[in-house]
């Protein structure tokens, strides 16, 4: 439906690796054939999409994003890549992007290298594109804690060269790797320098975990799965989040996909929605779950039965969580603007 397509859309939950559609990924491709570039990719291509019904689960999903790594393992590549996928973002109607990634070294370039490239990239993009977007820093939550301090610090360095790019920093990957009590130093670092954090939280059963998360009172946290009683969490986990009120980024074909949740119908959007916690509709990866934004809003109308004010307040509510807060006003201008002629 075009509606889904129209509506001005905010997108705060993306990993711009996960995010590469096929055609990105030909393009790359084609990239590194005419610059004699090695490209390993050939063998697993088709295992970067993991769509409704696919066997394999969230553990195994962590695998696939090796495949798009080796398509943005050089300065040129990561750029196309992210050129390409904001225009992506743009064409699905989204009007604000925070897209996240995770610096890496590779034999082509240092983490320090990756940042740069992602922001002449996000800065390049914006010269054409309507669309605004915002940069947040990743920490993988697999990584030594040097490394991870290493990230924080290049963030903060960043973050003040271009305070109109990086906006943020998040703790994402395996859920089942790593302790995020250990990551504290390096992102309360980062927040005391003025970043702000989101954090997935509660992707696996994990209530201490989800604890301790929610008592560092992030500005937002990603899936939110494991926080009710009902699905893993606590009654503790609940009522703090519950109290907080801290906002969900939620990404309803992702945790289907990969099984963190049975069905649409039973995904724990409606107990956050009904409960009253901030959601905002995300993809997560829309190149590895095959989906976009607007048809994640419409997967969502569907399934729990939403009016249309009830999805455009959805829509316009999201603008309020997003890091950049110079353009808050804008974004909900243009959502109120939209509703105004829409109804
Ligand atoms: P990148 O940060 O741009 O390289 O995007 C891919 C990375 O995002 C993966 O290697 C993971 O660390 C992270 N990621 C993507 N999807 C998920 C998820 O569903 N849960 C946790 N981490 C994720």
């Amino acid at each position: 439906e075009t509606f889904f397509v129209d509506l001005p859309k905010v997108e705060l939950h993306a990993h711009l690796n996960g995010s590469l559609s096929p055609a990105t990924m030909l393009q790359l491709k084609r990239y590194h054939a005419d610059s004699g570039l090695e490209d390993k990719t050939n063998a697993f291509f088709d295992e970067f999409q993991i769509g409704a019904g696919d066997s394999r689960n969230l553990t195994d999903c962590f695998q696939v994003f090796s495949i798009a790594h080796s398509l943005t393992s050089t300065p040129e590549t990561l750029a196309l890549a992210t050129s390409l996928t904001l225009q992506e973002f743009q064409d699905d109607g989204c009007c604000y992007l925070e897209l996240r990634s995770t610096p890496r070294d590779t034999p082509q370039m240092s983490k320090l290298q990756y940042i740069e490239t992602l922001v002449q990239a996000i800065q390049k993009s914006s010269l054409h594109l309507t669309m605004i977007t915002r940069l947040i820093v990743s920490i993988n939550r697999r990584s030594p804690l040097e490394e991870a301090e290493q990230i924080a610090d290049l963030a903060i360095e960043y973050y003040k060269k271009y305070p109109d790019v990086i906006v943020g920093i998040e703790l994402s990957g395996d859920p089942m790797a790593g302790v995020f009590q250990e990551f504290v130093p390096a992102l309360s670092k980062a927040k005391e320098a003025g970043l702000k954090v989101t954090l997935h939280c509660g992707e696996v059963c994990n209530p201490e975990e989800v604890m301790a998360m929610l008592k560092f009172k992030p500005d937002r946290i990603g899936h939110g799965i494991c926080i009710h009683p009902k699905y893993g969490g606590t009654e503790e986990t609940w009522s703090t989040l519950c109290k907080l009120k801290i906002p969900v980024e939620v990404c309803l074909t992702s945790n289907v996909n990969t099984k963190s949740v049975p069905d649409y119908d039973s995904h724990h959007f409606k107990l956050l929605y009904d409960a009253e916690i901030p959601v905002i509709i995300c993809t997560d990866d829309k190149g590895v779950f095959a989906t976009s934004l607007s048809r994640e809003y419409q997967i969502c109308v569907n399934t729990f039965s939403l009016t249309s004010y009830q999805t455009a307040r959805l829509a316009l509510n999201a603008c309020q969580y997003v890091f950049a807060d110079n353009v808050r006003k804008t974004l909900n201008d243009k959502l109120l603007n939209f509703i105004d002629k829409n109804s």
